[in-house]
């Protein structure tokens, strides 16, 4: 059983441990940025690598014992490379975030500018956010989404960088729904002379599984998470051209870290194996056709998605139109009750505060892991519909809890 030896010596964590097992089986994960990765990732991530450090890089550490440390780096950074096509990779960053303060202490100096998508818009804090790092120690303009048509104002972002001449432009989000455009991105940079990072934390894996338009090649650097779409342990990972190795390298660790989290880096090598898998492109398929089934079914119900719809692994729902009086956070809360889980969010022109947006941000990749097809995700639609319509929430939420319970018995997660 697993926890045996924990429940021995520290049953208090075991229990805990094993009613956050109960709660992922029991419940619809539908955090756009969460997924369940396999048994086999988890058993890299909890392996004896949580012991050594591995400062530096393979071949080139600084303590002894880094023998199997450098075999597992090395198979992880080229799977990566087959996977992205990247000509370097860095393994790595703890996380996305920390892949982000790799470019930007790479690249640039305290004061120095970066142009990113403003938070409420859909983007990260790491792009810049006062709360976040980045936003203190660097000079941060900020673009938007077209109100209109809930795309990129990719004319406004050229417009911006013209006049705010960006040392580096951000593009990749947490909340757009939509597929980038790099290239128009990239046109940008070129013309201010600036670099461009592309953040594919959401979307790694609509783009190793080519769903998604890769920015690597397009992009000076890509940085993402490895645990979201792309299923493998938990962190962040670089990847840029020849020319910048020394300089990412460097900034990674020493620059912003200490010893590399070996075992996630196991992690990472056994998830991005799995990922190379032909398996996993129906997965990444399969995830966006069911996030496609999810909208549609939403907007069949009258509520309202920014940009109309989805080309990726999630839906945003601006509730405003169909629901003025309802916020995001009711619903996040409601819909946890029956056992659904997903995360209030802001909508491009948010009239409330972040705290109590109001929009839903719904994601696939969790409940494709499952393997809910389209039909499974359309009646999940109904199930978050009910619940955001439910005048009576007493009655409806039990049928929606008894309705989610049948779904998670009929897709187990974890044998
Ligand atoms: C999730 C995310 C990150 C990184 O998040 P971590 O929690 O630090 O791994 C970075 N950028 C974007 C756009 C994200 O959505």
């Amino acid at each position: 059983m697993k926890y045996d030896t924990l429940r021995e010596t520290d049953p208090t964590v075991a229990e805990f441990l094993k009613a956050e097992r109960v709660r992922q089986d029991d419940t619809l994960a539908m955090i756009a940025s969460e997924n369940h990765v396999s048994e086999s990732v988890m058993e890299a991530q909890s392996s004896e690598l949580t012991n050594n450090y591995a400062e530096g890089y393979p071949g080139e550490r600084y303590y002894g014992g880094c023998e199997y440390a450098d075999e597992i780096e090395q198979l992880a950074i080229d799977r990566a490379k087959e996977l992205w096509g990247a000509d370097h990779v860095n393994v790595q960053p703890h996380s996305g975030s920390q892949a982000n303060m790799g470019v930007y202490l790479a690249m640039l100096e305290p004061g120095d500018k970066i142009l990113s998508l403003d938070l409420t818009h859909g983007g990260h804090l790491s792009h810049g956010h006062p709360a976040n790092f980045a936003g203190q120690v660097y000079d941060v303009e900020q673009y938007e989404i077209d109100p209109e048509t809930g795309y990129v104002d990719y004319e406004g972002l050229h417009e911006t960088a013209e006049k705010f001449e960006p040392d580096i432009i951000v593009s990749g989000y947490s909340a757009y729904p939509r597929e980038v455009n790099f290239e128009r991105i990239q046109a940008t940079a070129d013309a201010v002379d600036a670099y461009h990072i592309a953040d594919i934390a959401h979307i790694t894996g609509l783009v190793a599984a080519s769903v998604h338009e890769s920015p690597v090649g397009v992009a000076d650097f890509v940085t993402g998470s490895t645990h979201k779409t792309i299923r493998a342990g938990r962190g962040g990972i670089i990847m840029c051209g020849e020319e910048y190795i020394a300089d990412v390298d460097s900034a990674v660790f020493p620059g912003a870290q200490g010893g590399p989290a070996m075992h996630n880096i196991a992690g990472k090598a056994v998830g991005f194996g799995e990922a190379l898998d032909p398996s996993f492109d129906e997965y990444a398929e399969q995830t966006v056709a069911n996030a496609k089934a999810l909208g549609d079914r939403l907007q069949e119900h009258g509520l309202d998605l920014v940009s109309g719809g989805t080309d990726t692994h999630l839906v945003l729902v601006d509730l405003r139109p169909s629901h003025p009086d309802t916020t995001g956070k009711e619903v996040e809360t409601t819909l946890e009750g029956a056992g659904i889980v997903l995360n209030a969010n802001t909508v491009p022109g948010e009239t409330r505060s972040p705290f109590n947006p109001s929009g839903i941000r719904i994601g696939t990749p969790a409940l494709t892991t499952r393997g809910f097809d389209e039909e499974a995700c359309r009646e999940v639609a109904d199930l978050i519909y009910d619940v955001i319509d439910a005048p009576e929430y007493e009655a409806v939420m039990a049928d929606v809890s008894a309705r989610v319970n049948e779904l998670t018995d009929e897709y187990p997660l974890y044998n």
